[in-house]
């Protein structure tokens, strides 16, 4: 029933909220989120995305699809992060061409601009390219944004991306080279929680693109070889299987602890 009147602090009835409703509505919203990441079909490439990351033989893993361990698919919590991840993207697109860039994101057929080399699996698409705007900088940059929570976002800010987020340095310098965009590249991050804008500029590292490069070849060529590359830990207990810090940097759980420790022993 409607206050008349506002402000009052009265009301005639307490509003309908039947227990149990956010528990049914969210369950099925995390149902339909399973049942569409369950259909997409796996990536059969190597994707820049994940390149940085410590452990060979999780990547390969990656590569060849190997099904995770049970129970290890992604959460429906972390299905709805991506997909807020992605969204974040157009949000800050929309916020750069309102403040005058001029950002490319997608060509003509509406498809993302990017790269495929070694006959296709080895891939990567980037979030845009400047090519011109209100503020001095070198044009044509790259443009790569991350939304992120609110710990992680401090750190980017306080070390900036390449100490902070060694995997988003990898990617950024794999798009500059095989995009052809050694001009400093322009690596925007945004705090999830207060919707701040980190911005910084990303030096083109050569070395480091060569570094990656050459690992997804190795991984291309030791999975045609059917040979398994070698694990980056000594033992599971290690922070780049189960998750966590290690040596400065933050490490998700490995979806393949399982497979790979049986594979050891
Ligand atoms: S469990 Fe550890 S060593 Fe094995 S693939 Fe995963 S990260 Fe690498």
């Amino acid at each position: 029933m409607i206050d008349l009147n506002h402000g009052s602090g009265f009301q005639y009835e307490r509003p309908e909220r039947p227990p149990g409703i956010g528990i049914a509505v969210n369950a099925a919203i995390d149902a339909a989120l399973v049942e569409r990441s369950r259909a997409e079909p796996p990536r059969r490439y190597v994707s820049t995305s994940g390149l940085g990351r410590e452990c060979l033989r999780q990547i390969q893993y990656d590569y060849l699809a190997v099904p995770k361990d049970e129970g290890r698919e992604f959460e429906p919590n972390t299905l709805r992060i991506f997909e807020a991840g992605h969204r974040a993207e157009d949000v800050v697109a929309a916020w750069l061409r309102a403040a005058g860039f001029d950002l490319r994101t997608a060509r003509s057929d509406g498809l993302q601009f990017g790269f495929s080399v070694l006959n296709g699996r080895f891939r990567g698409h980037i979030d845009g390219c400047l090519v011109g705007g209100p503020v001095a900088m070198a044009y044509p940059a790259l443009w790569e944004n991350k939304a992120v929570g609110a710990a992680p976002w401090k750190e980017i800010v306080k070390r900036g991306v390449v100490l902070a987020r060694p995997i988003y340095a990898a990617q950024i310098a794999l798009y500059q080279a095989y995009l052809d965009l050694p001009n400093p590249a322009l690596f925007t991050a945004l705090n999830r929680d207060t919707f701040e804008l980190h911005c910084e500029l990303v030096t083109f590292n050569a070395a480091l693109a060569q570094r990656a490069s050459d690992r997804a070849v190795e991984i291309v060529r030791a999975s045609e070889a059917q040979e398994l590359l070698p694990s980056a830990a000594v033992n599971r207990s290690s922070a780049i299987c189960r998750g966590g810090w290690s040596g400065g940097e933050w490490h998700a759980p490995c979806a393949w602890q399982d497979r790979c420790w049986r594979a050891a022993s």
